[in-house]
């Protein structure tokens, strides 16, 4: 076979503790499902079915920069447990993962009820740690957001509102899930804008950590 043009490259993440890396296939999110973030947002605590938005694959980075976006003046950190999967729809591992959104253009596309793509699904939008090999569900776990040395995000796994086997299992009705495929669970309060310059440093207990500088 004969391609036309070169294809793009694979993208992969680093698996820690090893040098083999994780192919990645897809990457999905879910949205509120931490109730004092959807309390933040406007939202009403509770707790309705997940809904879930994707990024295209190439969103993901491991590098520690996120070039600051355009067409945007508000672009947001969002902390999150990355679940990642493997062969059988297990649980391969999990990463600190950023969901970067351009919360003006999402405010606009949520009055107007467009489409989140330009909102979320930007280039470099999905910045990740290497993913730790970890097989359990996990059910509770510090998770925390500094910016310059100031904590800005805090929550525990233990909050979410629909845990990582039920977000699993309700991705799964939707869509046919493969191995590759990783799923951002969603972040805890906190949220705002980051500038350029900013260094950010998420955490989460029993995962890791990740460093990210804004350009
Ligand atoms: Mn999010």
């Amino acid at each position: 076979m004969t391609l036309v043009f070169p294809a793009q490259d694979p993208v992969t993440l680093a698996v820690a503790g090893t040098a083999n890396r994780f192919p990645l296939h897809r990457i999905y999110c879910v949205g509120r499902n931490y109730n004092e973030h959807v309390v933040e947002m406007g939202g009403v605590a509770g707790r309705e079915p997940p809904f879930f938005f994707s990024k295209p694959n190439d969103a993901a980075v491991g590098n520690g920069v996120f070039p600051y976006p355009p067409m945007s003046k508000d672009v947001h950190h969002e902390v999150e447990l990355v679940v990642a999967l493997g062969p059988g729809l297990s649980i391969f591992g999990y990463a600190v993962g950023l969901d970067f959104t351009r919360r003006d253009l999402q405010a606009e596309a949520k009055k107007l009820g467009r489409a989140w793509d330009t909102s979320k699904a930007f280039d470099f939008s999905a910045p990740m740690s290497p993913i730790t090999p970890r097989s359990d569900v996990m059910k509770k776990g510090a998770i925390t957001l500094d910016v310059n040395g100031t904590r800005r995000q805090t929550g525990d796994i233990a909050a979410m509102i629909w845990g990582v086997d039920e977000i699993i299992a309700e991705l799964g009705r939707y869509f046919i899930l493969k191995p590759g495929d990783v799923i951002f669970t969603g972040t805890p309060a906190g949220v705002s804008a980051v500038q350029k310059g900013d260094r950010l440093h998420a955490a989460i207990e029993g995962v890791g950590t990740f460093d990210v500088t804004v350009t």
